[in-house]
Formats: structure tokens, sequence, C-alpha cells
């Protein structure tokens, strides 16, 4: 071999991370190859946001990190969502903000970002390979990279972009923890995050398709309280939607131990329920069940809970027994769901776990086990909530190794 390498830089996945650290790098003046396994790239970014890629969020901030929020806490500081903002405004990339703080493009389409990302890079001269998939890397004084192909590539510095295994269909793989790794690092067991979960009770594919802004909580049956307020979404086999995504994460631990209990709270802006309930009844007291749910319950929604609190359908409110009160406002307030699996990992939209955090500089990126190895974005044990968080560490990590790189 020459004792110079073919590459300053060689990034590994050409996903949200890589394309941006592909970018930063080359406009810094490295010689950058960016070697992607799938025939194109970002193909996660393509399929974000429902094909609309929520790219960041307004609020962004540590908080919204699970594990290592620390780490995430020393990117944001070096990637805010202004520089996110701006910095796709400069790539041609018009954004529109809509509600939670969530960023997508003004186009309404996911190709936006990704076509962006992608001619930005061919102009500052990164070298892009797709159909390249990184089996083993090894390092003397450089970087080797050898792909499926039998090529091999040498660089000075090299960088695991590679994600996590979550959704296989657009390019999920547990390549990245294998050549982790096989480079020092230790792996924190991956499991699904922002997953939709399945309940037993059989009754809940008579609410599917249906959403509702609500509380759900876990806690007490969950180590740590495990609580999380937004839309919920019913499915024909249970529940789905950023409340429930959210905590998807840390329930699929709990499940470890068994099913656990969700219970949903559908009116979480009202602390007394009882005495709401009383009120209403007082008001409609001759209208029926069915009448007098109508205006603040999903119509199938009332129709399970008639059925659940055993009331009579046709008989007035004013006939309600005081047990019969007690167990609606109950019942609303903390509507049992026990969640028996996370859905499969080609449903989940990122994984908890990953390359353990405590081997990476926090401020850099860079790998603490192997010199000139830097790790980024979901392959690392960072997860953040639904709502554009994911995306924006992806960037700010791209960006933030970029900027750490010894200069040429
Ligand atoms: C359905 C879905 C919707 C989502 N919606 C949103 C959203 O709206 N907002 C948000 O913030 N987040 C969203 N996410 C999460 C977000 O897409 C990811 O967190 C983000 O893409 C992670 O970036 P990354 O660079 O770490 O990995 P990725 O973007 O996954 O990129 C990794 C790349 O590396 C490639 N690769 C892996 N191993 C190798 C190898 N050995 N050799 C060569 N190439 C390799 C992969 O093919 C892939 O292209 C969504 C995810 C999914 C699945």
């Amino acid at each position: 071999m020459k004792d110079s390498p073919s590459y300053d830089v060689i990034i590994v996945g050409a996903g949200a991370s890589g394309l941006m650290c592909a970018l930063q790098c080359a406009r810094r003046k490295k010689r950058v190859l960016l070697l992607e396994k799938e025939h194109q790239c970002g193909k996660k970014i393509l399929v974000s946001g429902n094909g609309r890629c929520n790219l960041t969020n307004a609020f962004v901030c540590a908080d919204d990190y699970r594990a290592t929020p620390q780490l995430a806490e020393k990117i944001l500081a070096q990637f805010s969502f202004e520089q996110c903002v701006n910095f796709f405004h400069d790539l041609g990339v018009l954004t529109v903000q809509e509600g939670q703080g969530r960023v997508f493009p003004l186009t309404g389409k996911s190709t936006a970002v990704a076509e962006a990302l992608r001619l930005a890079c061919r102009e500052a001269g990164v070298e892009l390979k797709t159909e390249s998939e990184v089996v083993r890397i090894n390092k003397k004084k450089y970087f080797s990279a050898y792909l499926q192909s039998g090529a091999i590539f040498t660089s000075k510095y090299l960088v695991l972009a590679c994600g996590s295994k979550a959704y296989p269909q657009a390019g999920g793989t547990e390549s990245g923890y294998r050549l982790a790794s096989s480079l020092g690092h230790s792996i924190i067991e991956p499991t699904p995050a922002l997953c939709a979960v399945c309940v037993k009770e059989k009754a809940v594919a008579r609410l599917q398709g249906i959403r509702a802004q609500v509380r759900v909580n876990a806690w007490p049956q969950t180590e740590k309280q495990l609580s999380s307020a937004g839309e919920i979404l019913f499915t024909a086999y249970g529940l789905s939607g950023p409340a429930v995504l959210n905590i998807s994460g840390p329930l699929g631990k709990a499940l470890a131990g068994g099913p656990v209990t969700l219970y949903v709270d559908f009116f979480p802006e009202i602390q007394e329920k009882e005495t709401f309930l009383r009120k209403r009844a007082a008001q409609f007291g001759s209208r029926t069940a069915k009448e007098f749910f109508a205006g603040m319950l999903h119509e199938n929604i009332a129709n399970l809970l008639i059925d659940f609190a055993g009331i009579r359908k046709n008989a007035p409110v004013s006939n309600w027994t005081e047990n019969t009160l007690k167990n609606v406002a109950k019942t609303l307030g903390a509507w049992p769901f026990t969640v028996m699996s996370l859905r499969p990992w080609n449903e989940a939209m990122a994984a908890a776990g990953g390359v353990n955090c405590a081997e990476i500089n926090y401020n850099s990126l860079e790998s603490l086990c192997c010199d000139g190895l830097y790790v980024l974005g979901e392959l690392l044990n960072v997860d953040g909530r639904s709502g554009g968080f994911n995306l924006h560490f992806a960037w700010a990590c791209g960006y933030v190794a970029a900027k750490a790189m010894p200069e040429e």
C-alpha cells in the first residue's frame, strides 16, 4: 500500500448525518469519500415525516433526548435550531413551521431535503458511491474500508454514520454496530423506539383510525415515571401516535418483565373529572348516554365506554347511579390498555441503544477507543422523541464532527 491514503475522510453511510458530515468536510477542503450500501442516498430522509420530512423542531433541547442527554446537550450547543433552518435555507430549501415547533420543507416533500443535500455534496466535491457496502474496517496508520465488492479505500479519518437497525426497508441495519465493535466499542443492546404497541384488548379495533389528544401513563408499573401527552392514534392491533411513540423505548424495556398497563387520560386538562361529569349530567340529565357523550367524545369511543362501563344505552343520564358516574369518570381519566409487545423493527422509526456514549468525546464525537474515528447520529445511544428531534440530532452530529476534525 502506498504511504498516503486515497482520501482524507471516508464516511460510511449516506443518510442524514453522513450527508451533512460529507458536505461540511468537503467545504473544509477535505477529500471525502461517502459510501452508501443502498442504490440511493438518504432513504430514511425520504420516508421521514410520512414523506414530508419533519427536519427539525423550534423547541429542540437536550430534554428531548433519552439516554445520554448530556451528549445531546453538547452537540445541540454547536448546532442550534436557527443554524439548522439557516443551513437548509442556504441549500435552497424553503421551510414552514407547523404546530409544536415542527419544521417541514415548504414543498411538503422530503425529496426537497434529500436532493438539496445530494446536490450540495456533489457541488462541494464529495465523491459518493452508492451500492457500496462497507463490510470491514482496519486501522493501522490509516483506515482501510473493505467493500462487499472487494474494493478497498484508505483514509486518515473515518466516520461511522450507519444509522440504527430500525426500519430495514429504508436502509436500517446492524452493520454500524458490528463495525463499531470491531474498532473497540461496546454496544448497548438496541431496542425499537418510536414504535407503536400491540394491546391485549381486541375491542381496540373498534377505535381504529381515531385520533385524540390525551395523556398516557404507564407508571407505577414501570421503574421510572413514564408519562407522555399528545396525540394518540388507535389502530387495528393497538396504539400509536406521538403520545405512545414517545414512551415506546422505555416501554419496550419494561415489557421484558411482562405486559404493562397503559392508562389513557382522555381529558388531561380536566383535573376534577367527577365534578365535570356531575355538572354535565345536571345540564343534560334527560339525554341518553350516547347523546350525553356527543360533543365531548368521538362516537366510537363513547360506544365502547358505554359497553365498558355497563351503562344502559337508552336510559336517561339522570338514572345513572353514583357508582356509574364514578366509573365513567375513572375510565375517562385512566382507561387501561394492556400492552403485550412493541411492533416489529420494520415499523420502528428509531432505535434506543447503540454505541456506548461513554466511549465517545461529547464535544467532537471522536471515538475514545480509536483515534481518528467519529461516530454519528442514530448509531449512538441517543434517541429523540417524535417531532423532528432525531433528524436535528443527525444533522448536528454531522456538522460537529466535520468541525472537530483537524484542518488539512
Ligand atoms: C418511517 C420513519 C419516519 C421518520 N420520520 C422522522 C421525522 O419526520 N423527523 C425526524 O426527526 N426523524 C424521523 N425519523 C428518524 C430519522 O430518519 C433518523 O433518526 C435519521 O435518519 C438518522 O440519521 P443517521 O444519519 O444516523 O442514519 P440514517 O439516516 O439511517 O443513515 C444511515 C445510512 O447508512 C447506510 N449504511 C448503513 N450501514 C452501511 C454500511 N456498512 N456501508 C454503507 N452504507 C451503510 C444506510 O443504508 C443509511 O443510508 C424517521 C424514521 C423512520 C424510519
